[in-house]
């Protein structure tokens, strides 16, 4: 009875902060601007499939991408037997499913063994590819300090619940149910030699470990990056499903000038004139550009692929990302602390400098390499605009360039009376 208190108290306690948390990120994802993704709902659903169930992109690199696999698969299968952990719990009963299952309850749990296992293998190999083998894009500047902290303590968290799996299986195979496992049997002769009271707290201590573990991995996700494994859904489907390449018209710059042009011309029903142009901080970004912040897996394929970044310029489009979250983390504890009207003296600008910003090449590459489908370059040329339209802040290559489309109505310096001249004959 007490056992089955303690379980409801942490359960309840569990559910109630992540809720809480999901709920604060729901609210600073609905800061930024509307934008209506919502139109071919077919394709979305497929494009989601494919990308965030099937894992598309993520074969592009096949390495990684059969360890990844294995941790997915792993995890999603194995919370069928984490679902038999919460019954017990909040039942007192022990191994519920057994007594409705027989021989066929033993069939999965082996099965969900030897998918632990397969998760305890990619995990220890994703350990070797941060710190032994260093592979760059996972020891880049970009995840100095908490960053690589977060992802080594997502892998350590991975090989204590599944250990404890293994665990809870080995000790309680030796106590009662002498079932062949497919794992547990290599492992039975450590324990063998053990009296019943020890296997049984040495059970009890992996049930509970296990518990516990994922009910605090549970509440670790809203402030990690491996939230990606919620979000990562959405964020396909509301993906854009135009061309790479093709450039949205800024509708408020277009009305503008149609305004200025046409003296005759009349402002639509309800016309108010933009107060600001481009991306000057998270406000201003649409929520689908805050729902990427929250979706990056910190992958650095985007980063790897730059062109830019691999000729040694400061752009970093994964760090782009990330910093767009710190920025939205950092406006909702403002939001938190001090309610909506909060002012500080920083926005988007004081995270991602001028210069990486005119690094970018507008190639692509970083959206065809996310598997996850964000996209860093329209968060670049927004901000950009807002550096441009209302900094009046480009670099001098370009100022040239503004100054001929001003008067000549093209890049060029020639004026558009001579624009015929090619075809004179001489
Ligand atoms: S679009 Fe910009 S940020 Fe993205 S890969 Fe190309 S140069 Fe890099
Ligand atoms: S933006 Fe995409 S590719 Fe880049 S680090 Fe994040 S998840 Fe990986």
């Amino acid at each position: 009875m007490i056992s089955q208190v303690v379980f409801l108290i942490l359960f309840g306690t569990a559910v109630y902060f992540f809720v809480k948390n999901i709920g604060k990120i729901r609210r600073n994802i609905l800061l930024g601007k509307d934008q209506d993704l919502t139109d071919n709902k077919a394709a979305r659903w497929r494009n989601m499939a494919l990308m965030a169930l099937g894992q598309k992109r993520m074969f592009d690199r096949p390495v990684s991408a059969f360890f990844h696999i294995l941790i997915y698969v792993g995890f999603i299968l194995i919370n069928l037997e984490v679902l038999e952990i919460f019954i017990d719990g909040a039942a007192g009963t022990h191994r519920f499913f057994e007594v409705y299952l027989g021989d066929f309850y033993f069939f999965l749990i082996g099965f969900f063994e030897v998918l632990a296992l397969g998760v305890f293998i990619a995990a220890v190999a994703f350990l070797v590819r941060r710190y032994i083998t260093k592979v760059p894009r996972l020891r880049h500047p970009d995840l100095e300090g908490f960053p690589l902290k977060d992802a080594t303590l997502i892998l350590v968290i991975e090989l204590v619940l599944m250990g404890a799996v293994l665990i809870m299986n080995i000790t309680d195979v030796e106590l009662q149910s002498q079932a062949w496992l497919p794992v547990s049997m290599w492992f039975a002769p450590f324990v063998e030699t053990m009296d019943a009271s020890a296997l049984h707290s040495m059970e009890r201590f992996a049930w509970w470990s296990h518990l516990v573990g994922i009910l605090l991995f549970l509440n670790y996700l809203p402030f990690s990056k491996h939230f990606h494994i919620i979000t990562a859904f959405p964020n396909t489907w509301y993906a854009s499903l135009n061309p790479k390449g093709k450039f949205e018209n800024m509708a408020s710059v277009q009305q503008e000038v149609t305004l200025m042009m046409d003296p005759s011309a009349q402002p639509p029903d309800g016309y108010e004139p933009p107060t600001s142009f481009g991306v000057k901080d998270v406000f201003d970004l649409s929520w689908k550009n805050l729902l990427d912040a929250y979706s990056c897996t910190e992958c650095g394929r985007c980063t790897s692929d730059c062109p830019a970044n691999t000729t040694g310029k400061l752009l970093s489009p994964r760090r782009v990302v990330m910093q767009v979250r710190d920025r939205l983390e950092e406006v909702g504890r403002n939001i938190d602390k001090h309610g909506n009207d909060f002012k500080d003296d920083k926005d988007l600008h004081s995270y991602i400098s001028a210069e990486e910003l005119w690094a970018c090449t507008t190639c692509n590459a970083c959206v065809q390499a996310c598997p996850v489908q964000i996209n860093p370059m329209e968060i670049i040329y927004d901000m950009r605009q807002y550096l441009v339209m209302e900094k009046s802040e480009a670099p001098t290559e370009l100022n040239g360039m503004f100054t001929n489309l001003e008067n000549n109505g093209a890049p060029w310096q020639f004026s558009a009376m001579d624009r015929g001249n090619w075809a004179k004959e001489s």
